[in-house]
């Protein structure tokens, strides 16, 4: 499977489009899906500097109903019309994604929805159940931030990708991360105690204790990132796990 960092900025970054990642493996059918964790505002034109077929996406999973995690759908799916899409799109993310989205939609391009010749099919899934969609094995569990935030783990034939969204890690998301081949999470800041969000070094330790391969840190805070960075690395270098600061555009694939 591979692993594309499109965007890996948190809402306000101007450097680095917002956080979302392209995930591409084989399902349990050995049909390759590709699918994007997360759309937020200035990923979706992060998204087409890299994607130039407008059916080459199978599905959308969105962490929370942050701007900067689903607010790039609308102007994601008037491209994916105005370049003569036709497969469907599922979208999946908590209760309420439908209303929320198709409200979007409405607000950014009104009447559009009727115009389009896919079709979007959403699934709202719950923290705890699990469910497989796309081929895929899929769990989720609740994080702690503002808004409720579900990460997710999704089980491939090549591994399994936690993708935390936003939000401090809870026990549920951590075991939800056990064992993961990547374990791609937040790290708004460096230190612990930081309400609501994750840090570097908290990420590090769920990391060893939960028997996680790889990982990599998004959503950096832009300040801590453009003056913490090497201290970040040095954290990492320290950690004794494979572990990235993805830039966008960078790839990590597994067998
Ligand atoms: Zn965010
Ligand atoms: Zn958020």
């Amino acid at each position: 499977m591979r692993i594309l960092f499109i965007g890996v900025g948190e809402a306000c970054d101007e450097n680095y489009p917002n956080t979302s990642i392209l995930l591409m493996a084989p399902n349990d059918n050995g049909h390759d899906k590709t699918l994007l964790l997360d759309c937020g505002f200035s990923a979706v034109h992060a998204f087409w500097k890299y994607v130039s077929d407008p059916e080459l996406l199978d599905l959308v999973w969105i962490s929370h109903f942050h701007g900067d995690h689903f607010m790039g759908l609308p102007l994601l799916f008037l491209r994916m019309w105005e370049m003569g899409r036709n497969k469907p799109l599922v979208i999946v993310g908590q209760r309420g994604l439908k209303d929320v989205v198709e409200r979007a939609m409405e607000l950014a391009y009104p009447g559009f929805m009727n115009r389009f010749r896919f079709e979007l099919t959403f699934y709202e899934v719950e923290p705890g159940e699990e469910k497989s969609i796309c081929g895929f094995r899929w769990n989720f569990a609740e994080t702690e931030h503002s808004r409720c935030n579900l990460s997710v783990a999704i089980e491939t034939p090549h591994g399994k990708v936690f993708y935390s969204g936003d939000g401090k890690p809870t026990n549920e998301s951590a075991t939800l991360a056990s064992g993961a081949t990547l374990m791609i999470h937040e790290a708004f800041h460096v230190m612990p105690k930081v309400p609501g969000h994750g840090t570097v070094s908290g990420v590090i330790s769920i990391a060893k204790d939960f028997e996680i391969e790889n990982i990599a840190l998004v959503h950096v805070q832009r300040d801590v990132r453009r003056w913490k960075q090497l201290q970040i690395r040095k954290m990492l270098d320290k950690s004794g796990i494979n572990a990235w600061l993805p830039q966008p555009g960078d790839t990590l694939e597994f067998d």
